[in-house]
């Protein structure tokens, strides 16, 4: 039985009147007669069975969890994942944990375990799952690595990162988004993501070397502080390209002081943009 939140008041106002009479009739049965008071305390017996199922339905209707989407969620990381070419156990344990619609507006939660990416606010994008798993696998995270994601946005790759690795580093350049994001990810437990709010395309010198680098918006080519930032045998996954139309993510490598590619998918990304005017990067 449940009981919406409300109703609750109504039931139990209900209850308390129906409990004092149970009192009263408790209290008169002790003058009635031996075979009266018995059909008495069998009816009070079904008085008491039905207002204790009531409280039952009360306290589970109450306290009865937000939904949580675990479903959805595993269904999203068969279906659209493992049934595509993600493998690393990792990223898939990551991807069955972090509750995407945490990361989605409100009223979105439903749509969030979709095969599509999501409006975030201020004309961005939550990309879609299966980038968010093919960018974090390709970057070969490993426990203890230094990360750095270009573009928090929602903070969801960021999440997804964190259950891999306790070092994210995220820069996110529209101030609003990185203030939601942090608040975000601190009331989810990431509170050891470090989101900063400032232009990514300088990235994090003060933390850098890093073991990979993620850009989750596109550029025409890649931000040469990156590729510095970047260590020896580090990885940057970065889609590259006409920021307007379509680009291909690529998976770099740091070797011997050059980048070489080593994977490529067509996607369409937002721009990575530069302040103070936001226009794409060049
Ligand atoms: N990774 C995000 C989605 C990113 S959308 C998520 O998981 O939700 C791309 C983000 O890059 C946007 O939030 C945009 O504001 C940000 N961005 C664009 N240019 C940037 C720059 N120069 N530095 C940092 N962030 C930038």
């Amino acid at each position: 039985m449940i009981i919406k939140r409300g109703k609750f008041w109504k039931f139990l106002g209900k209850f308390f009147y129906e409990w004092t009479k149970f009192r009263t009739l408790k209290g008169a049965s002790f003058r009635r007669s031996r075979e009266s008071a018995m059909n008495t305390s069998r009816s009070h017996r079904i008085r008491a069975l039905v207002l204790a199922l009531l409280l039952m339905g009360i306290v589970v209707g109450v306290a009865r969890p937000a939904e949580d989407y675990n479903d959805a969620r595993q269904a999203m990381v068969t279906l659209q994942l493992k049934h595509r070419d993600i493998t690393d156990p990792r990223v898939l344990a990551a991807m069955g944990k972090v509750p995407r619609h945490r990361f989605v507006p409100g009223g979105m939660a439903a749509m969030a375990y979709g095969d599509h990416p999501l409006p975030i606010g201020q004309g961005q994008t939550i990309s879609q799952p299966y980038i968010v798993a093919l960018m974090t696998e390709w970057a070969e995270v490993k426990t203890g690595d230094k990360v750095l994601e270009v573009g928090t946005g929602s903070g969801y790759q960021a999440a997804v990162l964190a259950e891999i690795t306790d070092k994210v580093f995220s820069m996110e350049l529209r101030p609003e988004l990185a203030r939601e994001a942090a608040e975000r990810l601190e009331s989810l437990g990431y509170s050891r993501v470090r989101v900063k709010s400032g232009d990514g395309y300088l990235g994090w010198p003060g933390e850098a070397p890093f073991d990979a680098i993620l850009v989750t918006a596109a550029a025409p080519r890649v931000p040469p502080a990156l590729a510095a930032q970047l260590k020896e045998g580090g990885r940057l996954v970065i889609p590259l390209g006409d920021p307007g139309g379509v680009q291909n993510l690529v998976r770099l490598r740091q070797t011997q002081g050059k980048l070489k590619e080593e994977a490529s998918l067509p996607v369409r990304f937002v721009p990575l943009v530069r302040p103070p005017t936001l226009e794409p990067a060049k």
